[in-house]
């Protein structure tokens, strides 16, 4: 996460300390210079493609033979609706039959039955906006001390959205090979951007376009499934990152900046990410000269009017990432973001980063209620896409400050539903919307034979109150089960 570059840099002075803040330590640190040297080595002698350690490749391991699920009120992400009285039967990873619980038929003999009449059952979350990398580096913890945090809040899948390529995927080597406490990991590009890159730890300045067929290769290579336009990129660089990652069968989001919203969307650009990606090119030229502006924007204008449609009608999937405007970037000084209980879940290296991060951001209350405002355009934003028919993404930018892993995306829900989405459309975007931005609806997202068995069993509907969604009694991942309480030992409070 970080602003918008240009003209954009230079307009607002939010997005001037937004950038800073972002670089604040990005100042540049001599040991992650390795980094990109290493990375660069290796692609020179890339000539053959790494082994695939796909997140949805069989896994290995001990599972029990077959487990089944009687009696539960499941979610049809398909329809939006809770379906009662259903039986569903796995073995090993995959799902194998779901139908009533009456007439289900032969239950296998050696089967672990459970008997969940009364709960409600989800697919496994998925987290769209992950870093595994950038700020877990600065703060000294490695991504896999973190990963339990995401099942244990009920996130099963996470895409990576921008890092250095080597650790990233050393992480995800590590959560596929302990799937009983990690979700699954898709691997991302670094950050595609201009010269020199916004953030030189994970950012990758690619400003010739003849350049990007040879990087696609190389991203291909090292496993990643989508590609990054950062904020400094250019049209003819993005259209062709575009254009190659599509050849290559690779989805291409963005969070924009100097490539703006209208084009890249007629380029064929699959994701935004961040609302700003939206906000930032809908605001009229006369209403940039108002003060708080931002606060104020009238919706109703034809720059919006115009994108919202593009984007509705080119089905461009938005992910707002609410959870790190609010948390980080805009209101860090209400008590009720710097002291949610879910940050307590994060080891004390982890939150004392983000402590030293609001210290230096030091919002001033006297433009608290602006910012505030200016979160609930932001929601207000949101229902508009939804309402449009813009597919919504749930992702969230952890572990930027106070946007703890796995529990922001549930705070993430929390705030599409206040922003007026109902609960059950909260939770398709966190399914199977968020399966589609993988490419990976064949296996995820939603409840059905032949899917992984990645499943939630929650104790309370969360379409009638989507905090529900907290009330997590067991996660399955791959057909593994874990308790949420269970997960949590296994992250370091130190
Ligand atoms: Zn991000």
């Amino acid at each position: 996460m970080t602003e918008s570059t240009g003209e954009h840099r230079k307009r607002c002075i939010r997005e001037r300390r937004i950038f800073y803040i972002h670089s604040r330590f990005g100042g540049f640190r001599g040991r992650l210079l390795l980094i990109p040297l290493l990375f660069g080595g290796l692609l020179v002698q890339g000539a053959k493609p790494l082994p695939a350690d796909s997140p949805t490749s069989k896994s290995k391991g001990p599972f029990p033979n077959a487990v089944v699920l009687q009696g539960g009120t499941i979610f049809d992400s398909r329809r939006g609706l809770m379906v009662s009285d259903q039986t569903i039967l796995f073995r090993g990873d995959r799902i194998e039959k779901v139908g009533p619980r009456q007439g289900f038929g032969k239950i296998p003999p050696e089967a672990r039955v459970f008997d969940v009449r009364g709960k409600f059952i989800i697919p496994g979350l998925i987290d769209a906006h992950v870093h595994l990398v950038h700020q877990l580096d600065d703060a000294h913890i490695t991504g896999d001390e973190v990963l339990p945090m995401f099942l244990a809040a009920g996130v099963t899948t996470i895409r990576d959205v921008g890092d250095t390529v080597v650790p990233q995927r050393l992480i995800a080597r590590y959560a596929e090979a302990h799937s009983e406490s990690c979700p699954r990991v898709f691997l991302c590009s670094p950050l595609i951007d201009g010269a020199p890159p916004i953030h030189r730890d994970i950012g990758w300045s690619l400003t010739d376009p003849e350049a990007v067929p040879a990087f696609v290769e190389d991203m291909v290579k090292w496993g990643a499934t989508t590609l990054k336009i950062y904020a400094g990129t250019q049209r003819t660089v993005g259209r062709r990152i575009i254009e190659e990652g599509h050849r290559r069968g690779l989805m291409v989001t963005g969070h924009l900046g100097r490539y703006r919203a209208e084009d890249a969307v007629a380029d064929g650009i699959d994701c935004l990410e961040h609302i700003w990606s939206v906000f930032n090119y809908i605001i009229p030229e006369e209403v940039l000269r108002t003060p708080d502006h931002r606060a104020s924007l009238d919706f109703a204008n034809p720059l919006a009017r115009n994108l919202i449609a593009i984007l509705a009608q080119r089905r461009v999937m938005v992910d707002p990432t609410l959870a790190v405007f609010r948390n980080m970037i805009l209101l860090n000084d209400l008590e009720s973001v710097n002291q949610h209980p879910d940050n307590a879940l994060a080891p004390a290296r982890l939150r004392q980063h983000w402590e030293e991060y609001r210290r230096r951001a030091h919002l001033d209350p006297a433009t608290r209620e602006v910012r505030r405002r200016e979160f609930l355009k932001y929601q207000e934003l949101t229902a508009l896409l939804y309402r449009a028919g813009v597919p919504i993404l749930a992702g969230t930018d952890t572990p930027e400050p106070y946007v703890p892993p796995g529990f922001s995306l549930l705070q993430e829900l929390e705030m599409f539903v206040e922003a007026g989405l109902p609960p059950s459309a909260a939770l398709q975007a966190a399914t199977i919307n968020n399966a589609a931005a993988l490419k990976q609806e064949s296996q995820l997202g939603c409840i059905e034979p032949g899917k992984l068995a990645d499943l939630v069993i929650l104790s309370a509907d969360p379409t009638v109150d989507i905090h529900n969604v907290r009330r997590i009694e067991k996660v399955f991942r791959g057909g593994r089960i874990g308790e949420p309480r269970e997960l949590l030992k296994r992250v370091p409070l130190h």
